[in-house]
């Protein structure tokens, strides 16, 4: 079993109403990020969990308290979203920091390639932030 929990990014699912459907339809398929895993590991979903917003001076604290809440569950992976490939300047600093705090967790970040395709319908630079 492989307990993975879902990063992801606040601009994209608040200001564009991702419903994150496409990272889920990928855990489900195990494709893009998801391919890593083959058809016979079982991989449970234990929680979403968001960044708190740029910039990402703020973020780090409630980064590191919402996974130790949800370590509790054991987490294994997790996850970052596929739009945070594309538009989270800050989406390796968070990997050392998670992986810093809790070596036993790997970090796996989204696919630029989905995010620019399909998930974001919008691009942000359009948006007014
Ligand atoms: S720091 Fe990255 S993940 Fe957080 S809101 Fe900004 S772009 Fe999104």
């Amino acid at each position: 079993m492989t307990n993975i929990v879902i990063f992801s990014c606040p601009k994209v699912t608040n200001k564009l109403g991702c419903s994150c459907s496409d990272c889920f339809n990928e855990l489900k398929n195990r494709t893009g990020a998801y391919e890593i895993y083959n058809s016979f590991q079982k991989l449970e979903l234990i929680g979403m969990i968001n960044c708190p917003g740029c910039p990402a001076e703020t973020a780090p604290e409630r980064i590191v308290s919402q996974i130790r809440y949800l370590d509790k569950f054991n987490v294994d992976k997790i996850h970052f979203t596929n739009c945070m490939s594309l538009y989270c300047a800050f989406r390796y600093n968070y990997q050392v920091l998670i992986e810093g705090k809790f070596p036993r967790i790997e970090i796996v970040q989204g696919k630029y390639e989905a995010a620019a395709l399909s998930c974001v319908s919008e691009p942000l630079v359009q948006q007014k932030m």
